[in-house]
This record gives C-alpha cells, structure tokens and sequence, in this order.
C-alpha cells in the first residue's frame, strides 16, 4: 500500500494525464486511481483493493502482472548494459536476438523489422516508409493513406489523422490532408438494416472502389486497417470483409499496412490476425503485445518486395534518414525476449483461443435477451457488449448519458475493469491472455449485475 498522503494533491496539481476531462480532474470533480501492483490478472490499487483488470491494461500487459521472467530479465539487461543505440548498424544481444524471434513468427514473406517505442510512433515510420518506397519507385503523387473511420492507429499528427474517431480529431485540426477515410467494418452498425452481411460487405467494397475512383488511384499510396477494430468498437469483421478488399488494393497498386498493434503476439488466438484472415500485409505494426507492455517498444515489419526497394533507396539516395535515439531500446528488448519465450512456454495464444471463446460464449448466455444489449461480439481474448436504448429499431443511447459509462463504473465497485470504448455505448474487454474460465466467469457475472444494476 502507498503511504504518502500527498499523491492526490500532487496528481492533481501536477500531472497532465492522457486522455481525461482535464478541468474536472483539476478540480477534484473525476476520481484519480492510484495503481500500486499487479499479479496475474489483477491490480491492486492505493487503498488496498484488488481488482480484476479485464481490459489488461490497454490491452497490452497480455501474460498479465507480476511476471518475474520478465523483470529479472529488465534488471540484468539494466546492470549489463542499459542502453546503447542502434544507428550506423549497432545493435545488442537482445534486440538482434527479439528482431530474429519476431520475424521468426511473423508471415512468410515479411523480411525485417524496424523497433520503435510504441504504436503511435511505429504507424509514424510506416508511413514515411510508405513515402520513401513511392519516391524510390518514381511515383512521388502516390501519397495519401486510406484508413477507416472507427479505426485507431494513435494520437500524433499523422496517426491521430489515421485514426477514425471524431475525439481525437476535434480541436487540433485533424485529419491532415493526405489521409482519407472510408467505411467501417462494423456490420452491427450497417447504413440499412435489411443490409446481410454480404451486402455490407459489397458496400464496403463499393465505398472504397469509389473513394480510390474519386481520388485517383495514381495518388493513393496506402491503405492501414486492424484485423480486428479495436478502440473503434472491439468489431470483428463481417465474414468475406478482407477477401473483398484484399483484391481492390492489389488491382490499384494501394499498400497494405495491417495495424496488429492489439491483435499482434496472440490476442485473437493466433500469432497475427494477419494469418488469421488471410492477409498479405506490406507492412505489420507492432507494439502492445511485444513486451506485454513491461517497458515499451513498438515495431514495423517490412515485407519483402518494400524492403527491396528500400535497399535500392539507400543504394541510390545513401542511408535512410529514420532512426530515434531510443529505437530498439535493449531493455524493452530484454522485456520482449522475455515475453515472447514466456508466451511460448505457457501455451497463452491457444488459452486466448479457447478461453477466449468460452468468454464470449459466456457473455453471450448471460446477457443477450437483455432489452438493452444489442451486440455481443469477439475474438480470441477480446469481447464487446454494445448497449441500445431500443432493440428492435437498434436506436442507440443519446452519448451524453454515457450509459456504458456508467455500467463500467458500477463494475468496478464489483471490482472488475472493462472499458468505456470511446466512441458508442460498448463495454470493452481485452484481458490478459492467461485468463482462466473461473475468471472468465467471474467478469460475465459482475458485468450481467452491473448492466442490470444500471439499466435494469
Ligand atoms: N494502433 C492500434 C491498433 C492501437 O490500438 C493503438 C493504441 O491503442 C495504437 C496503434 C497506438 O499505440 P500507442 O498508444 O502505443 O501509441
């Protein structure tokens, strides 16, 4: 337990948190959490409670807390050498040793990775490699992203412009122009209800046809999309989704970068989402998942035919002016090595499999004949209950009630977190990988008695 009396004065003068109603938490009027330890799936707070972290953090500390495999190999990596950069071709046993277990675990036909510190930044590099490979070709109008709306890809300039929420957008003059945006995969949210799925698809499809035939093909460089949405609504894609947009990008010449930040190192039961649903990415971001986010690192793998070309840049135009001082950082390397190795030995990308089935299962029974949950949906160890203010008509709630809020909040008096997703009234849950059925059980629970405590 923490002692000191003065943290929340401090915290409250002193510190600029992310993502927070600033003004109400200056002001004393939004609750400060005080985290002072973590084992397995819980963390312990300040004052001594234990609660069960359901959203792992922010779906990143995915073999769970208090790992010592993990620390220790911090502190050795610490006492031997903490840091040492890795430009002009330097580099340290563990991140030669993690770039080598990474490729050795990423698709076939991807070829290196880049390390950065985390998601934001990974997204930063790839577009600039995106850039850099149409310049190198002699294509310097094929310039602009495709991203989604609803999809997340971080909060910088450029990542934030990637990402399709309107959150992270008002006020700071974004999205920048070279990024576009096209429809969601988010069958539950379709335009037209009487839409099957593989009408959404084909409209999916049919909207992204015609923003390349809008925009000119010869102009667009890139197209970045998660396997799985994630801060967009936790959605899995409607069944066909990837196998109908694959095709359109490689008919265009339109790069594919797939955002596995969330979905990288298991969490949808499977090394990559890439593999899961088919996919030939150009370029494969990684963060979260890679350390369990023990110390951070982020990555870019590169494919084959970009990385050709890169090394024809460099040929031509002498070394690639990218690096940041902290790239490949060895003791969020160490921390990699180590959580890689311990997601091997205990066995966690087939427990997010089949826990994570179980889960979603789980939830489905408890809560899907409740009048006011729309949607229960997921994959592998990520779930997402969506709350309406009418079923039939799938009327959603006015956002300034902030229902699924509210139901979250009541959750954590059970002692169970989820997440408040930014955008719509869905209850988020991403838990560490190593979940077991009994706790799996005991969040659907507590999740059931807050959604009726709430809503009734
Ligand atoms: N990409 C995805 C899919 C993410 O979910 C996130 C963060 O949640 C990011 C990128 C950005 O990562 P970071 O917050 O480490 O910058």
């Amino acid at each position: 337990m923490l002692k000191n009396d003065m943290l929340e004065q401090w915290d409250r003068e002193s510190f600029f948190h992310p993502s927070t109603h600033l003004a109400q938490f200056a002001r004393g009027e939004a609750p400060e959490r005080v985290i002072s330890g973590g084992q397995g799936v819980f963390i312990e707070d300040r004052d001594g409670n234990r609660l069960l972290d359901a959203f792992a953090g922010l779906y990143c500390v995915n073999v769970g807390y208090g790992r010592s495999e993990i620390s220790e190999a911090i502190a050795e990596q610490a006492r031997q050498l903490s840091y040492y950069h890795a430009y002009v071709g330097h580099g340290t046993e563990a991140s030669i040793t993690l770039a080598k277990m990474v490729m050795d675990r990423a698709p076939d036909h991807m070829s290196k990775v880049y390390f950065g510190l985390g998601g934001s930044d990974a997204n930063e590099t790839n577009i600039k490699l995106v850039w850099y490979y149409n310049n190198v070709r002699g294509r310097p109008a094929k310039k602009k992203i495709i991203s989604r709306w609803r999809g997340y890809h971080g909060s910088g300039l450029m990542t934030g412009s990637l990402t399709g929420l309107a959150g992270f957008h008002n006020k700071f003059d974004l999205p920048l122009a070279p990024i576009l945006h096209t429809e969601a995969p988010y069958y539950y949210r379709r335009p037209d209800l009487d839409m099957t799925e593989a009408d959404f698809v084909a409209h999916c499809a049919a909207e992204l046809e015609a923003l390349i035939e809008r925009e000119g093909a010869d102009t667009i460089a890139a197209f970045i999309g998660e396997p799985v949405l994630g801060t967009g609504g936790i959605v899995p894609p409607p069944a066909g989704y990837w196998e109908a947009i694959q095709p359109i990008l490689e008919k265009h010449d339109i790069l594919l970068i797939v955002d596995e930040v969330v979905t990288g190192f298991g969490r949808l039961g499977e090394m990559f989402g890439s593999s899961k649903y088919g996919l030939k990415p150009d370029l494969i971001t990684i963060a979260k998942g890679l350390t369990s986010a023990y110390a951070p690192l982020s990555g870019s793998i590169v494919s084959d035919r970009m990385w050709k070309v890169l090394e024809e840049g460099t040929d031509e135009f002498g070394p690639i002016g990218h690096g940041w001082t902290y790239s490949a950082h060895p003791i969020g390397a160490a921390a990699g090595v180590a959580n890689l190795k311990l997601i091997d030995d205990l066995g966690l990308v087939r427990n997010a499999a089949e826990t994570g089935g179980y889960f979603v299962n789980a939830m489905k029974t408890a809560l899907s004949e409740h009048a006011h949950v729309g949607d229960i949906r997921g994959e592998g160890m990520l779930c997402a209950v969506e709350l309406v203010e009418d079923k039939g008509s799938r009327t959603f709630y006015d956002p300034a009630g902030k229902v699924a809020g509210a139901v979250v909040a009541e959750m954590a008096t059970s002692g169970v977190i989820a997440r408040a997703m930014p955008q719509g009234d869905i209850i988020g849950f991403a838990p560490p990988l190593c979940l077991s059925k009994e706790e799996a059980d005991r969040v659907v629970e507590v999740t059931a008695k807050a959604v009726k405590a709430v809503l009734g």
